[in-house]
């Protein structure tokens, strides 16, 4: 309640909450199936979660995308039958003192600030929903000796050394699912393409001449020997694509390790200015496949920024607010706060409040006029209406199917 209610800071479950009156407390014990006489103060919760650790909310979340795949709620999205994981690293926590023994740390001048940050695995779902499936902590080890001050950032800990972590950790949650990776240039390297081959991900990471610059070269000159590669495509508003590809490009990376993979490109024109996109996939490139590939394993990356972190970031979720001062409990709010934001994704495209709204000629969103009154009026229909028995029925709730996708 504390994030689906987007309260800002847990002192604020006191004055929400709390002591809202009896409907609150009969409500959220028929939902929790409890019998507790008085709620929780914002301590309480606290002192709670460093009881239960972050890692029985993490599984709950993998629970429920499990649950989600299992009904099918998300097949539309589906590219060529893979589920679209993007993985992008964010900041999280900012401190200005050292915070724990795992911070890391950046010097500015004479000051040093200790962060954390994460390395953040988001499915891409319909109707540009962006549902957190994995998390990699990207913080120091407490043991770590200390180095000397100049090799102090190049020694710590970082989004592709997360991935080495995330990658088996996804894997694990999901071991039958197919699952293509989309992620930024930095990933288009050594590490990640072997850890994709390894744990079974088919990718689609972004090609820069930079990154890759040999590859590049070979790519740029197959290009002109297979013209036959070619689809151009001209969208509706006039907008001009041409989409370019080559396939069996190889690179040997730093540890002589030898990859092998496909590359394409688009050409985008629109009111005059061309932009050029291009990416690196191991899925099968054809003129039936490549717009799909670069539509949602490529250009719909953004969304894990967008929809995700912005969100999470700016919204009344609060994001990089210290919900505690103790690590193992701020990780655990993480995972409360993507639960919580899987669970408002779900109310905000999902069929349910969709069909109230269209009743009345509207989107959910216009019907509240924002996303943070949904969340006010969740939190008023606790304070101040007792819910009838049906709605916390579960066998119920079981037999309701929530679409993403309007029918
Ligand atoms: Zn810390």
């Amino acid at each position: 309640m504390l994030f689906l209610g987007q309260l800002r800071s847990r002192r604020q479950l006191d004055f929400d909450l709390r002591d809202a009156g009896a409907p609150m407390l009969q409500n959220l014990n028929r939902l929790a199936g409890v019998k507790q006489e008085s709620l929780p103060v914002d301590g309480t919760l606290d002192h709670f979660l460093g009881h239960l650790g972050s890692s029985p909310l993490a599984a709950l979340r993998s629970e429920m995308m499990r649950r989600l795949i299992r009904m099918k709620a998300l097949d539309d999205a589906r590219l060529m039958g893979h589920f679209v994981v993007a993985v992008d690293g964010t900041g999280w926590l900012v401190f200005h003192q050292r915070h724990c023994e795992r911070c890391l740390t950046q010097k500015h001048g004479e000051t040093t600030v200790y962060l954390h940050y994460l390395l953040e695995a988001k499915l891409l779902g319909p109707s540009a929903t962006a549902l957190s499936i994995g998390t990699e902590f990207i913080e120091n080890a407490p043991d770590r000796p200390s180095a000397s001050l100049q090799n102090e950032e190049a020694k710590q800990d970082c989004e592709l050394m997360a991935l080495s972590r995330l990658a088996p950790a996804l894997r694990k949650e999901f071991p039958q699912l197919r699952l293509c990776l989309t992620s930024d240039s930095l990933y288009a390297c050594g590490r990640a393409l072997t850890l994709a081959q390894k744990h079974d991900f088919r990718y689609c990471f972004t090609f820069k001449e930079g990154r890759l610059p040999s590859v590049w070269e070979e790519f740029q000159r197959l290009l002109s020997l297979c013209p036959e590669n070619t689809l151009r495509v001209t969208l509706p508003d006039g907008t001009h694509q041409i989409y370019r590809w080559v396939v069996g490009l190889s690179y040997e990376d730093s540890e002589r390790r030898s990859h092998t993979f496909n590359a394409l490109e688009c050409l985008e024109t629109a009111k005059g200015v061309t932009t050029r996109y291009a990416w690196i996939t191991d899925l099968r490139l054809s003129p039936t496949s490549v717009v799909a590939i670069a539509t949602k394993g490529g250009r719909d990356r953004w969304k894990i920024e967008n929809q995700g972190f912005n969100v999470q970031k700016n919204s009344d979720f609060n994001l990089e607010h210290p919900y505690s001062m103790d690590l193992e409990k701020l990780k655990a709010y993480y995972f409360l706060l993507q639960i919580a934001h899987l669970i408002f994704q779900l109310l905000e495209v999902g069929s349910l409040l969709r069909n109230v709204a269209r009743k009345v000629g509207k989107s959910p969103r216009d019907l509240f006029g924002s996303l943070r009154n949904i969340a006010r009026r969740l939190v008023e229909a606790f304070r101040y209406f007792r819910l009838p028995d049906h709605v916390f029925d579960p066998a119920a709730a079981a037999s309701i199917q929530i679409r993403l996708t309007a029918a």
